[in-house]
């Protein structure tokens, strides 16, 4: 009989971690589908508690629903309680726990294939939500020396600012934390000083209004800066293409998506995550067909 693990979200139908996940899964030869599920709002509650079921193990949570699981499990995580976003499931003794792997995959794809270390650096994030939340914790946990947070709604940014600040303190750190609204990024002088821009919006993702977009012209990038997209469809996104030709480095969405997913592997089978396979897999379906 087998086990299931599933994806909730709203829309699911091109994610890859499907894929992805079943290749590992599939290389420790376990009898575990993991499944994507098409979930409308409404659904959420009753598709959680089906987690409770014998035959789940967990689930991972995407789009639109990754803060609106919390007050549905068990137990929440540090991490996942502080950044206020779940992206992964596990039922342990009958109980579901949210943790959050986001924020490790957005740090461990930023050192291993953007080879930029957080420590001591200025850094610019765009956007402010859960993939901002999870990136800027993350940032500050590897002690960032300054932290900018552009955002369209600016009460979004400041709730994350405060936020980050509160925990910055309590830590007995010395990150400076500030926010900018979207009509702000008028000049390259924005960046200046800055090492790394993360952009955590939606704008350039397939399938979405924002296909084809970038959220910086390429008159705003600084010569020799890192822009890494969050957005991993399409892999070179149009942000990424206009960072190229204003001669700055590029590092892509898909290495934090295979490491969240690895890390989220690792909680459901207590299994070394094959990230060879992983990455192998996810690269095949995006880069090889045009999802
Ligand atoms: P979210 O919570 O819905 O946040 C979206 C963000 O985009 C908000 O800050 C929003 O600003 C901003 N935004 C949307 N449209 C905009 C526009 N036209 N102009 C300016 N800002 C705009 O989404 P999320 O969960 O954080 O995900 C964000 C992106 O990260 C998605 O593309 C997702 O696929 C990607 N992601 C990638 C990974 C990975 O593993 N690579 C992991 C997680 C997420 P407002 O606050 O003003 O609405």
């Amino acid at each position: 009989m087998p086990k299931f693990i599933s994806l909730i979200g709203y829309p699911v139908k091109h994610s890859i971690s499907p894929y992805f996940q079943q290749a590992a899964l599939d290389y420790y030869h376990l009898d575990i589908r993991y499944e994507a599920w098409e979930i409308s709002p409404e659904m959420l509650e009753v598709t959680v508690a089906k987690l409770r079921e014998p035959q789940n193990l967990g689930a991972n949570v995407t789009v639109p629903y990754k803060e609106a699981v919390l007050p549905l499990l068990d137990q929440v995580d540090n991490l996942a309680g502080l950044i206020g976003a779940v992206n992964t499931i596990l039922k342990r003794n009958g109980k579901l726990w949210g943790y959050n792997t986001d924020a490790y995959g957005f740090i461990e794809a930023l050192k291993q294939h953007g080879n930029f270390e957080p420590e001591g650096k200025k850094v610019a994030i765009l956007g402010a939500g859960g993939a901002a939340r999870a990136a800027s914790f993350a940032l500050v946990q590897n002690k960032v020396r300054f932290l900018l947070i552009v955002n369209r709604t600016l009460e979004r940014a400041q709730t994350l600012a405060d936020n980050l600040r509160e925990y910055i303190s309590q830590a007995g750190w010395q990150a400076e934390v500030a926010i900018l609204p979207w009509q702000g990024l008028t000049s390259s002088q924005v960046f200046d000083d800055c090492q790394l821009i993360v952009n955590c919006t939606t704008i350039g993702m397939n399938h979405s209004s924002y296909e084809g977009q970038s959220p910086l012209g390429v008159e705003l990038i600084p010569k020799g800066i890192l822009v890494y997209d969050l957005v991993y469809n399409p892999y070179i996104t149009p942000l990424l293409k206009l960072a190229e030709q204003a001669s700055a480095n590029i590092l892509s969405g898909l290495p934090m998506l295979v490491y969240q997913g690895a890390a989220s592997f690792e909680l459901w089978t207590g299994r070394k995550a094959p990230i060879d396979i992983m990455f192998n897999k996810a690269q095949e379906v995006l880069v090889g067909s045009k999802l």
